[in-house]
């Protein structure tokens, strides 16, 4: 057997689980290496405290003096843990953290040392910009940004690195990552929200948005990952005949989870104990070998915070376990991938979740209020969602029978179509005593009975309301949730203050009550974005031919759906929301184009290597074993030979054949890539996604039939069935 693959297989089926100790409480350990409240408390002076705490709730700015304070706190409770370097922590966009480590050691002269941390280093550094994604923002020759402290996610201590979260823009002021626009839309939606919840509730100060994603994630040995060089290089294999049992028997799903794993997952979760993230559930999923872990949701910032960093101790973790995590969208041709849902909600500073019926009619009204509007706010923008979460690898999912479709619907469940078809009927103006009546008994009066039997879920739709919730399913695995909540929250936001406008003049020259003016409001939006809502099979074609009829966007490709994130629409919202500015939006367009383009060509590369210099070398070895053979049986036979060679012929040039398909249809793909590579962004990402990329299909078609002919011994790569049935 070809050594690499052999040797993987041996290492991998002696691999003993690790054992975990469970020696104390969860509860106990949980934000142990976090500078929460709790530790704030204890090291901070009450000065800083408060300064501190009226950041992180009114988003006040810290002045320098508290700063000192707050850094040299954090600088006594890191080296009561034994620490010695600190990093801002931020995300830039190339979808990974960033860190840069400074030591707090600092030399006095006389060859004495001491350790130093001052405020200024807590809230700001100077990292090189230029070698991050920036979309034309800086140069190289001028590239000065800047990370600053945001104190509304706690630092962290994880190994001996204090790690301070971080915004990073440059000296423009424009953003340079994933969280300034999220932190920026969280502030306009809290704006837009808390002037709506005043119709309701005077007292609310403040609207946050909760997120709670979902990561699902395939667990492969390590050693048999690093024998495939697709997996090394491009996350997710580009080749390999699928195995004969994959996971049509449904047998994975919920089921025990096996020892190795279950190791991985406790020593995982135990980590993220100590980070303070709030991680609950884990199950195995419907692939073979591929897995979820949700935690409890929080506040937007921070949840994107945690599932960030949480994907990085993943790593580490599995590292540690001899594992290799698969983030990728679709590792495995013929089963599952994975996906991120975001759900998504909106809570008020009195404790009121927004999207959950309450007890009372009037607080059902509010709950109406901002169902119906982000309804709406789905439907003005559905474009731009499917932007959102446009990626190279999350098209294998988009679109595939298995994952919610690259069209934007959404699902509510048949008894809130049910009660916004009776809202439709509401009459235009003022009431009728009895018609109020008649609302609160029968409308809103009825939601909490409605949701209690909310449970048939959808679970093809890309956009759904899950009774308390919505849970926007379509986003990928890899992915930074803040793009999608960026975007989410944003039009939220517009749809809000919009609404805003428009009941206050009914309510104004109308002469209208409060809730006859919602009431109105909410049947003109529900009768405009009816053509959202989808209740049936998100899998099927007839829904692809009704979502056209519709006039929903189906873009099914990243190029094309990424067009609308710099449409004209698109740069005015989020101008008008002050979450980007043009620059900002074209800048960030430019980063996801090329990265398109990058990881196609990548893939491009590493299929061509693969094929060319493992399958078909490997090919010819067993073509002249079979011209042996044919030979040796010429030798006994004489010319009676082709009685005992047919099918050693028919191989030979069956073999020829596929040699012969691979190497011209590598030879073309490599002339596409020259091509697409002199075009400029746009037209070289449509060039790789329409000119290069069919290539790949074809290619492997034609390794996967070689790996069914050619004696299993010789075959280089680790098989479907070895990476995903070996445990
Ligand atoms: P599933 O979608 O797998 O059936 P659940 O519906 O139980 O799972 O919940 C999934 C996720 O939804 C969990 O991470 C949970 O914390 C989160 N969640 C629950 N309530 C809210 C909320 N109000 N806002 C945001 N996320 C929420
Ligand atoms: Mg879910």
């Amino acid at each position: 057997m070809s050594t690499l693959r052999f040797q993987a297989l041996r290492e991998t089926l002696n691999r003993k689980p690790i054992k975990i100790k469970e020696n104390k409480r969860r509860s106990s350990m949980y934000g142990e290496n976090v500078f929460n409240k709790t530790t704030m408390r204890q090291y901070l002076t009450k000065d800083a405290y408060i300064g501190v705490m009226d950041a992180i709730e009114h988003g006040s700015k810290i002045n320098r003096r508290i700063a000192d304070q707050v850094s040299s706190a954090m600088k006594d409770w890191a080296l009561s843990k034994n620490v010695t370097h600190y990093t801002h922590w931020f995300q830039p966009l190339t979808g990974a953290t960033a860190e840069k480590h400074d030591a707090f050691f600092e030399t006095i002269g006389d060859g004495m040392a001491i350790e130093k941390f001052g405020g200024g280093q807590l809230v700001q550094q100077e990292p090189d910009a230029s070698s991050f994604p920036n979309g034309g923002i800086r140069n190289t020759f001028e590239a000065r940004g800047y990370t600053a402290w945001d104190p509304t996610s706690p630092a962290f201590i994880y190994g001996t690195t204090l790690c301070i979260p971080t915004i990073f823009v440059s000296y423009t002021g424009e953003a340079l990552d994933y969280k300034t626009p999220l932190l920026r839309a969280l502030n306009t939606v809290d704006d837009a929200a808390t002037a709506v919840c005043k119709y309701f509730d005077k007292n609310v100060k403040k609207v946050s948005a909760s997120l709670g994603w979902e990561q699902e994630y395939f667990l492969i040995d390590k050693a048999l990952a690093s024998s495939r060089p697709d997996i090394l290089l491009t996350g997710r294999t580009l080749l390999g005949h699928s195995s004969a049992k994959g996971q049509q028997l449904d047998d994975h799903y919920f089921g025990t989870i096996p020892s190795r794993a279950l190791s991985y997952m406790s020593a995982l979760e135990k980590e993220c104990m100590l980070l303070g993230i709030p991680v609950k559930t884990r199950h195995n999923e419907v692939a073979p070998n591929q897995f979820e872990l949700a935690p409890i949701y929080e506040e937007s910032n921070l949840a994107v915070d945690h599932n960030s960093l949480l994907m990085d101790v993943m790593e580490k973790v599995a590292d540690r376990h001899n594992f290799k995590v698969l983030f990728h969208e679709k590792p495995f041709a013929g089963v599952n991938g994975s996906g991120k849902h975001n759900n998504w909600s909106l809570a008020t500073d009195t404790g009121v979740n927004l999207l959950s019926p309450g007890k009372t009619p009037m607080s059902n009204l509010q709950f109406l209020t901002f169902f119906v509007n982000t309804i709406k706010a789905v439907y003005e923008n559905e474009e731009l969602i499917r932007a959102s979460i446009a990626s190279a690898s999350n098209d294998h999912r988009l679109g595939a029978n298995e994952a919610p479709p690259a069209i934007i619907s959404v699902f509510i469940g048949s008894q809130l179509t049910k009660a916004l078809k009776e809202l439709e009927n509401v009459t235009h103006g003022k009431l009728s005593p009895e018609e109020k009546t008649d609302l609160k008994l029968n409308v809103v009066g009825k939601i909490p009975d409605v949701l209690l039997d909310n449970t048939d879920r959808n679970r093809t739709s890309p956009f759904a309301f899950t009774g308390n919730k919505f849970e926007f399913r379509a986003v990928g695995s890899t992915a930074n949730c803040a793009n999608p909540m960026t975007v989410l929250n944003t039009i939220v936001a517009k749809q809000l203050k919009e609404f805003k406008i428009e009941v206050d003049k009914l309510i104004e020259s109308k002469d209208l009550k409060k809730d006859e003016a919602i009431f109105n409001v909410l049947r003109e939006y529900i009768k405009a974005s009816k053509n959202i809502l989808f209740e049936g099979n998100g899998y099927g074609e007839e829904w692809e031919k009704e979502a056209k009829k519709r006039g929903l966007s189906n873009n099914k490709t990243t190029p094309e759906a990424l067009k609308a994130r710099v449409s004209k629409k698109t740069i005015a919202l989020f101008e008008e929301m002050n979450v980007m500015s043009k620059i900002e939006v074209e800048a960030r367009h430019e980063i996801e184009l090329e990265e398109y383009t990058l990881r196609i060509q990548i893939e491009g590369r590493v299929l061509g290597d693969i094929a060319k210099n493992h399958i078909v070398p490997t090919a010819i070895k067993y073509q002249n074993v079979l011209i042996k053979n044919v030979s040796g049986l010429k030798d006994i036979f004489g010319k009676d030979f082709k009685k005992y060679a047919s099918e050693q012929l028919n191989l030979i040039t069956e073999i020829s054949s596929h040699i012969e398909n691979i190497n011209s249809k590598i030879d073309r793909m490599i002339e596409e890539r020259k091509k697409a590579n002199k075009m400029d962004r746009q037209k070289a990402a449509d060039a790789y996604c329409n000119n290069v990329k069919p290539y790949f299909d074809e290619i492997r078609y034609h390794c996967d039939k070689l790996e069914l002919m050619i004696d299993d011994e010789l075959w280089p790569l680790t098989k479907y069935r070895e990476l995903l049935f070996t445990k």
